[in-house]
């Protein structure tokens, strides 16, 4: 006999899966049950069984016809409690009051093998409350695209939002002419954005605020709870977390593209990859989404961009953090006020492991030589991640790669540069094999270059061909490590590419 009551009520077939929906249960008002499209004629493009496995489901069965069926959002699972989002936000600076999952749903929450709550969630399945004027679809290319630079962050250590799994539905989708559709399903630590509060603050709802900050607390702050100033306190560990997730984007040339209030998760996860690349040729003024048109969120402008972001959040919160106005404007601006510095010192920290200057204990000249660095990317045009890669070789004893890469025109002044990098190095001593391996697991060899991005996507897109979306997948998820099979992977992309280089909204 079944003892499990999920194969009571619900259908044999279907995966069984523990949800927990605590959103669902805590946060009435805050959401509207709805259910996933039907997609026509569903077919797995690609599951992450690392994943399943490490949320407790079982890959065999999700890659099963129950398993898309589910994945497709054709048949809702025992349990689950399908639901949009309410949230608002400000969208290159223009406060929209409604925003909410316009075509996403949370299917459910479960417990990972961790004991960590994680959110599934769908994009791409339908219309919904929160529609407007949009289809409620999602294409193939943009869910193919987050779930590639998902799983590149992941493995380069950044918090991010995962793929679990991208089911074409079978169903063609008006975009620049028709594309096929597709669903993509998205595990989170949580949804909750910045947007989120902002919805109800916009509504001038502090009750509804105060259950949004409360929810928050007991689910990613379980600390704060009880504590007399825990909205303040709350305020602080979401720019804690935004100020090292920002230091760690920074560190690998990650440019959002949208960093919109609504796409801004309290969690400090990353999440909503649309027109996202990362950087070839250092340059702070690099942007490639071609819906910011004035270099709004452009490499450079991100860490001031997370902290305008903060300020409306702490905008929200104000009437928590105290009853009396100016006294709670005081104290959410002194905590706003110390992002500049909790950003400066997660990017001195990304920047001496990028350099090699873990082991040789802080010195106060660390950041100019980083600096220094930076400098001599910017001026020699350097690809940003090479140039670090390359350094790593120079710290045992190769100069050759690193001197090619930056071209005879820096020869003197990266002599220079070099000559204070070992200068720092005899100071405090550090043998030079253990120094490279370490720069070696701070410095990737293999980002998700643009140029193979757009070649997977078109494959599997245009041709229905998987094989350079797998390769590329196989190659970033192991991004420390040079291997002859991922030969080519390191080399960016040709510069009459870069050059025109532009990636489109994930609409
Ligand atoms: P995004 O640019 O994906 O962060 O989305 C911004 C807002 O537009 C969110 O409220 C989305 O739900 C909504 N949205 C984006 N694309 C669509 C679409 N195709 N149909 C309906 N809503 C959409
Ligand atoms: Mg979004």
């Amino acid at each position: 006999m079944n003892l499990d009551p999920r194969r009571f009520d619900g259908d044999a077939g279907l995966p069984a899966i523990t949800f927990d929906n605590s959103y669902a249960r805590d946060l009435e008002g805050f959401y509207v049950a709805w259910k996933p499209n039907p997609a026509p004629a569903p077919r797995m493009v690609r599951l992450n069984h690392a994943l399943a496995d490490e949320l407790g489901l079982d890959a065999r069965v999700l890659a099963g016809p129950r398993g898309l069926a589910m994945l497709s959002g054709n048949e809702v699972p025992a349990g689950a409690q399908p639901l949009a989002q309410a949230y608002a936000g400000h969208q290159f600076g223009g406060f929209s009051p409604q925003l909410g999952d316009g075509r996403a749903l949370l299917l459910g929450e479960v417990i990972d093998r961790h004991g960590r709550r994680r959110d599934i969630a769908f994009k791409g399945s339908g219309r919904t409350p929160f529609s407007r004027g949009g289809d409620g679809k999602a294409a193939l290319g943009p869910v193919l695209r987050e779930y590639l630079i998902g799983e590149a962050m992941h493995a380069l250590g950044i918090p991010t939002t995962r793929a679990l799994a991208a089911v074409a539905t079978g169903e063609d989708i008006h975009r620049e002419g028709l594309m096929p559709g597709a669903v993509l399903t998205r595990v989170a630590a949580s949804h909750v954005r910045v947007g989120t509060f902002q919805y109800f603050a916009a509504r001038d709802d502090e009750s509804l605020v105060r259950r949004l900050a409360d929810y928050v607390i007991a689910r990613h702050d379980p600390g704060l709870a009880g504590q007399p100033q825990r909205y303040l306190e709350l305020l602080r560990a979401v720019c804690e977390r935004q100020a090292s997730l920002l230091a760690h984007w920074m560190g690998v040339g990650f440019i959002h593209g949208v960093m919109n209030t609504d796409n801004m998760t309290i969690s400090g996860e990353t999440i909503d990859y649309g027109p996202c690349a990362f950087m070839e040729a250092f340059d702070p003024k690099t942007v490639f989404s071609s819906i910011d048109s004035h270099g709004r969120y452009a490499y450079g402008n991100q860490p001031g961009i997370a902290q305008w972001n903060l300020a409306r959040l702490a905008e929200t919160l104000l009437p928590l953090i105290d009853p009396e106005p100016e006294r709670a404007v005081e104290r959410a601006t002194e905590v706003l006020g110390e992002f500049p510095a909790r950003y400066d010192a997660h990017w001195t920290a990304v920047m001496r492991a990028k350099l090699g200057l873990d082991a040789l204990g802080d010195a106060a000249g660390d950041r100019a030589l980083a600096d220094g660095y930076l400098v001599l990317l910017e001026t020699h045009e350097v690809d940003f991640t090479l140039g670090f890669r390359r350094l790593g070789e120079a710290a045992s004893g190769d100069e050759r790669p690193l001197r090619d890469l930056m071209g005879a025109a820096a020869a003197a002044p990266l002599d220079a540069w070099l000559e204070r990098w070992r200068a720092r190095e005899r100071a405090h001593g550090a043998a030079q094999d253990t120094r490279r391996t370490a720069m070696d697991r701070a410095n990737p060899i293999y980002i998700p270059r643009n140029h193979r991005v757009e070649e997977a996507l078109l494959a599997a897109v245009e041709h229905g061909d998987p094989a350079p979306f797998e390769r590329l997948l196989a190659v970033i998820e192991d991004p420390f490590t040079e291997r002859a099979d991922a030969a080519g992977y390191e080399t960016p992309a040709p510069a009459e590419v870069t050059a025109d280089y532009r990636t489109f909204c994930g609409t």
